[in-house]
Order: structure tokens, then C-alpha cells, then sequence
């Protein structure tokens, strides 16, 4: 197999340099690479239906004859319709397409053919809309693939057959023999095969089982390697603890959750000989920035030099603020930097980084650029850190000497996966909100119900509370100002019409943006209707309305990201989700944020409904982006870990013949995500 990593994929016939580079969009480069191009799922059409007994709402094949096709025809929009009259002997159905009036040419002459979609008995009889036609030979299973503009699933098809016959008689598996024995796995050859053209649906899933065991099992094994690798000892150890003298700065006790993430960080900088490598993970308002603030005050006591990077300017002036206000009677120096400030004053925090003046120095992705220089940096913290890259990251961890790495987030994983994703890093879990927290009460209307729900808002504004609203989202950023300023427009005639109301979004200059985040955060505005750029971090105690517009188009933990900019005060707060979508699983999905507010709860089912892409995703973690195991697979954790445990005592370095595939794979997994966020 590793040689077919070597053949470019326009070696195959019928792709030539423009297909290869759709196939490159797709992430596939070679032909090895092609063959590990799963499908996304399969059309069964091996055993069509008649017309009357198909089930109704899901797609399956039928097979019908044509009776009638009448030439298409130009409707509203542009669109070109089709339509064609079937009957297969019993029913007749009437099959609609929509700009696909190629079709006509062949369906004009009448035969008989397989329609793959979906069969709606409706008010005028059996109807299908825009199904998949193929001629009654092309029965059997096939694959669907991820498709690209201008590569279809057919294509993709056309050229995995013929890798598939490039395929040596004898492949060398990856897998060793006793791995796949006492798992009982299939063989990478049959998998190969049956993963793209099985005969059952069932070959399919044994395929696809061992092909998940294999990706969790180099993802452990590699995951196990760089955390072998890490051996770097820290010359930043700390020699005493100032955690309780920080304490008696803040305005409120900490949580009992809060005081151990911070005796854990102070444990791992002071009794450890390697640096520090922390994930602080806790809900949306559970005080990760008071616990940030504890771990720098103690290291700048201790003569480190602290960088802490957000993800957002309007994040970082808010750090910057709170920041400040808290050390005003200490002797921190703390600077603020971003992309906004004058070339004069970066100058200035500059020569304060590179002379040691500035002790702390907050800052958006501005504190990479080369110009950056730290004297002593001996702590690195990123907040909402799945925003930031890998490469993002090294780059600010690079300034230092091996220096303490503390990373921060909001996204909620449940405890068992962030261990087998975060491997490498030590985990603290905020498992407890501030007292006085109140859920934030939380529903779903639709849009006839918008009028009453902007009573609702006058009515929490009159009692001196702000509010939210979370624009609908457009397809292009370009518009995103149009529809914030339209629907502010609109807002005028209704009974938030006197408000005071202010326009945010992600178009707006920084500087711009933080004068209303500043003014909205000091009262002066009661109403903010925004697009997503306030999802992350923003503390605005008042406000206590969060409405979200087109609440369909979010995922989950998106919207309880929205939903925690409320209920960060004292006051009772509200969120409430506008959509007009009936679909019983949108409904479902918005259901969950009625029911719980609880995070870790919100991402178990956000895993279950979108599988942990996400979660993997070299975006977000800087870690591989598994293929093909999912939700489901998570089972086989205990498994694969064992396995690779087994695998790494036997030899720990892959250096033996049996493992060179493996190692293969882990170095083909990991490449593609750049490396880890340890350097
Ligand atoms: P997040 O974890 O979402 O980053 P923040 O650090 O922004 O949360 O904290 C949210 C709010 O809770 C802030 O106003 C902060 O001052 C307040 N807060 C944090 N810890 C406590 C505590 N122990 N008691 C009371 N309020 C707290
Ligand atoms: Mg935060």
C-alpha cells in the first residue's frame, strides 16, 4: 500500500490536471490516498421497491417504466423543470427534476429505469422529487462519496474502480496479526474492498469497524509517542506559592472548583521537572479568567514573564480591563497588545516585552509577529483555545524557553474523550458555577411570536436589564452587515423602537467594535443586535436577554456558547431561540437547550448528533481528523488503547518489521494536522 501513496492520483484514467485537483480539495492526493477516501454512506439499490411499497419519507430505489415526458420547461427563478410520469405496472408516479434537463433526451425514449429518492403519497398521488436515475443494470450497493463542485460521487466511483484494480494481490496490513486475532478484525484487504463496493450492506460495517479500530489505534499510538517525546525539563520552576494572597484581591470567594484548578496548575510548575501543560476546561461562566489571573500573578511573584492570548480584541481589551482593575494595588506590570493599536504604542509594548518591564501582556494572535520579543516569557495561556491553531500556538510557545503551557476551554467534552483527545495534556475540569447563578430559562418560538417576545425584551429593558439579539445568518460575510443594519432598521417600528440600540459585526473595524462592546458593557446601550462575533467570552453582567434569530442554523454548543453571554450577573436571564423550522430533529436539537443548561450534558448530545468531527477536528485541537470512526465507535476506545499499550511494550519505538506499517500510518494521520501543540 505505501508505494500507492506514491502514485500521483492523474496517473488513473479519465483524471486529469483539473480533476486532480478537485480530488486534492477533498484532501485525496495520491491513489493510496483515494483508496482511503471513504464513502459517506450507501444507496442500496439492489433490491428496488414497487411504487406502492416503498417506504414513505426515506430514500430507497424503485423501478418503473416510463409512460409519459414532456419537454422541460422555464419556470420562476430561472429554474428549468422536468417532469416525467412512471408506472410500474400497478401505480403511476409523477417524477419532478429541477435543472437537470439533460435527462430529458434519455427519458424521452421510454424504457425502464431504477429512481433512487424518496416516494411522497401526496394530494395528487405517488410523487418523487429530483431522485437519482440509473439504468435496471446498475442494481447492487453502491458508495456515496463526499462530492466537491464539479466531482461527483459517480466520478469518484469511476476512479476508485479502477484503483482498486492497482491494488497488489498482497497487502501488507498494518494491523499486526495478533491485533487483528484477538480483536477479531477483518483484514485491510477485505476492508479496502468492502468499504467502497460491498456486496452486503453488512460487509460494509465489518469494513468499516476495522477501519475505525485502525484509525483509534494510531491515534493512540501516536498521541503515545508524543507524550514519549516530551522530555524537556523547565528551567521556569516556581519557588513559592501566592495563590491565597491573589485570592484576597478578588471581589468574591472562589469556588472550591476554581481553587483546585489553581493548586493543580501551581502543583505542575513547582514540583514538576517538565514544564506545565494544562487544559483548564469549564462551562461558560464557571471563572476560567480568575483562574488564569491566580496562575500569572503567582508566576509573575515568581519573576516569569506571562503572555495570555484570546482570540478576539474585543476579548483581550475586556482581559486587559478586568486584568488591570484586579493588580492596581500590586506591583504587575500588565500591557495589553493587538492588531488595532498605533505603530507607536506596539513599539512601546514591544521594548516593555524585550526589557522585562511588562511582567503580563494580553493579546490576540498580534502577540505571534516577529517583532514580539520576551525577556523571561515562562507562561503561555490561551483562552477559548479550539479557536487558535496548532501552528498558532507553537508560534507563542516558541518565544519562550520551554515555558508553562496552560490552555482554556468553554467547549464541554465529556470527561473520557477529552482524556483519550487532550492524552497529552493534564486535565482540570470547572465542574461548579459561582453561587447565585440562576438557569437561564430558555424557549423556542416561532416567528409569529417575535412581536411578543420584543415585548418581553422592552419589558426587562424597562427594569434596567440589556439585551442580545443574535442577527439571522446570511450565506456570505459580505451581507452580514446589511442584515444586522436591516433588522435594526426594522426594529425601529416595533415596541423596542425607543431603545437604545447598536449594531456588531464581524466586518467592523476592532477599534469599532470595542467602543460599542465598551459602551454596551458600561449600560449605555440597552440593545445589541450582533452576529456571532460576541459567541466567544464577552462578560456583560446585565444583560439578561439573549435572543437568537435562525436559532436551526447553529449547532449546539454554539448556541450554549450564545446562550452563556446571559446569566453571567445576579439578575434572572432568558434565551430565547426564533426559528420558523419544523423538522422534528431540528426540533429535537432545540428541545435540548430548553431542557438543560448543563454544558457537559449539551455536548454528549451534540456529540451524538454531529459524531466528534468536531471534536477531533485538526481545527479545533490541533490533532487529526479521524475518518471514519464516530460516536459509535467510542466503545472500542478501551480496546484500541490496550492494543496499543500491548503494540508499545513489545516495541516502543515501531522500529520492528511487523510494525512499519503502523508507524507509516501514524506519521500519514499526523502529518495532516501539522503535529501537536507541543512543539
Ligand atoms: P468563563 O469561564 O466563561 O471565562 P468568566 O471568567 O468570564 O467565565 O467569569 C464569568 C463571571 O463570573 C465574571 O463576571 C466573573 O467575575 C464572575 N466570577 C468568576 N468566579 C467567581 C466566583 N468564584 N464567585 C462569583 N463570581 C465569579
Ligand atoms: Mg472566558
Amino acid at each position: 500500500m505505501p508505494s500507492l501513496f506514491k502514485m500521483p492520483i492523474d496517473k488513473l484514467k479519465g483524471v486529469g490536471k483539473r480533476k486532480a485537483e478537485l480530488f486534492h480539495k477533498l484532501g485525496v492526493d495520491s491513489v493510496g490516498g483515494l483508496l482511503r477516501f471513504y464513502p459517506r454512506t450507501y444507496e442500496d439499490w439492489s433490491k428496488p421497491y414497487t411504487i406502492a411499497e416503498a417506504p414513505q419519507n426515506t430514500v430507497c430505489c424503485v423501478r418503473a417504466e416510463i409512460e409519459a415526458a414532456s419537454p422541460p420547461v422555464r419556470i420562476r427563478g430561472g429554474m428549468i423543470l422536468l417532469k416525467i410520469e412512471v408506472s410500474d405496472g400497478s401505480d403511476r408516479m409523477k417524477v419532478t427534476f429541477f435543472n437537470q434537463q439533460y435527462l430529458y433526451e434519455k427519458l424521452r425514449l421510454g424504457g425502464e429505469f431504477l429512481f433512487y429518492g424518496t416516494v411522497r403519497n401526496g394530494a395528487y398521488g405517488y410523487e418523487m422529487t429530483s431522485p437519482t436515475v440509473s439504468p435496471v443494470g446498475s442494481a447492487g450497493i453502491h458508495p456515496v462519496y463526499p462530492q466537491t463542485a464539479g466531482l461527483s460521487t459517480k466520478q469518484t466511483e469511476a476512479a476508485m474502480r479502477q484503483a482498486m484494480s492497482l491494488l497488489p494481490e498482497k497487502m501488507n496490513d498494518p494491523i499486526p496479526e495478533n491485533i487483528i486475532r484477538k480483536y477479531h478484525l477483518c483484514t485491510l484487504d477485505f476492508a479496502i474492498r468492502n468499504i467502497h463496493f460491498p456486496q452486503k450492506l453488512s460487509d460494509a460495517e465489518k469494513a468499516k469497524q476495522r477501519l475505525a479500530f485502525e484509525e483509534l489505534l494510531i491515534l493512540q499510538l501516536g498521541m503515545a509517542k508524543l507524550k514519549g517525546g516530551r522530555k524537556e525539563t523547565t528551567t521556569h520552576r516556581l519557588e513559592k506559592d501566592y495563590s491565597r494572597e491573589f485570592f484576597s484581591l478578588l471581589p468574591f470567594s472562589p469556588t472550591g472548583a476554581q481553587k483546585r484548578a489553581v493548586e493543580e496548575c501551581i502543583d505542575d510548575m513547582m514540583n514538576r521537572p517538565y514544564p506545565m501543560n494544562r487544559l483548564i476546561q469549564g462551562d461558560v461562566g464557571s471563572g476560567k479568567t480568575a483562574v488564569a489571573a491566580a496562575v500569572c500573578y503567582t508566576a509573575v511573584k515568581n519573576g516569569l514573564q506571562c503572555a495570555f492570548m484570546v482570540p478576539t480584541e474585543i476579548l483581550a481589551a475586556q482581559h486587559f480591563q478586568s486584568l488591570s482593575e484586579l493588580f492596581s494595588g500590586t506591583d504587575i506590570r500588565i500591557s495589553l497588545l493587538t492588531g488595532s493599536l498605533t505603530a507607536v504604542a506596539k513599539r512601546s509594548v514591544y521594548e516593555a516585552l524585550e526589557n522585562g518591564e511588562t511582567d503580563l501582556v494580553i493579546g490576540t494572535h498580534a502577540l505571534i509577529s516577529d517583532s514580539v520579543v520576551f525577556q523571561r516569557l515562562g507562561l503561555v495561556i490561551t483562552d477559548e483555545q479550539h479557536r487558535f491553531g496548532v501552528a498558532q500556538r507553537s508560534a507563542l510557545i516558541s518565544k519562550g524557553e520551554s515555558p508553562h503551557i496552560m490552555v482554556m476551554s468553554a467547549t464541554p467534552i465529556p470527561r473520557t474523550l477529552a482524556l483519550m483527545i487532550f492524552g497529552d495534556l493534564d486535565l482540570s475540569v470547572l465542574d461548579e458555577l459561582p453561587p447565585g447563578r440562576q438557569k437561564v430559562d430558555t424557549f423556542l418560538i416561532d416567528g409569529a411570536k417575535r412581536q411578543r417576545a420584543f415585548g418581553f425584551l422592552k419589558k426587562q429593558i424597562d427594569a434596567g436589564g440589556q439585551c442580545y439579539i443574535v442577527c439571522p445568518l446570511v450565506g456570505q460575510s459580505e451581507m452580514e452587515l446589511a442584515s444586522a443594519e436591516e433588522y435594526a432598521e426594522k426594529l425601529k417600528d416595533t415596541v423596542l423602537g425607543s431603545c437604545r440600540t447598536a449594531i456588531l459585526h464581524g466586518k467592523m473595524k476592532p477599534k469599532e467594535k470595542d467602543r460599542i462592546m465598551n459602551e454596551f458593557a458600561g449600560g449605555d446601550i440597552d440593545i445589541l443586535v450582533s452576529t456571532t462575533v460576541i459567541e466567544v467570552g464577552v462578560n456583560v453582567p446585565d444583560a439578561v436577554v439573549m435572543m437568537i434569530e435562525n436559532a436551526e442554523r447553529f449547532g449546539l454548543s454554539q448556541l450554549h456558547q450564545l446562550r452563556g453571554r446571559v446569566g453571567r450577573g445576579k439578575r434572572k436571564s432568558y434565551c430565547i431561540m426564533v426559528s420558523d423550522m419544523q423538522k422534528e430533529s431540528t426540533l429535537a436539537r432545540l428541545g435540548v437547550m430548553c431542557r438543560t443548561n448543563n454544558g457537559f450534558e449539551i455536548a454528549d448530545e451534540d456529540l451524538k448528533l454531529r459524531g466528534p468531527g468536531d471534536f477531533f477536528g485538526a481545527r479545533q485541537h490541533g490533532l487529526p481528523e479521524l475518518k471514519v470512526a464516530g460516536m459509535s465507535d467510542m466503545a472500542m476506545l478501551d480496546d484500541t488503547q490496550s492494543a496499543a499499550r500491548m503494540i508499545l511494550e513489545a516495541d516502543l519505538d515501531l522500529e520492528q518489521k511487523e510494525h512499519r506499517g503502523l508507524a507509516f500510518e501514524i506519521a500519514r494521520l499526523f502529518a495532516k494536522a501539522g503535529g501537536s501543540h507541543l512543539q
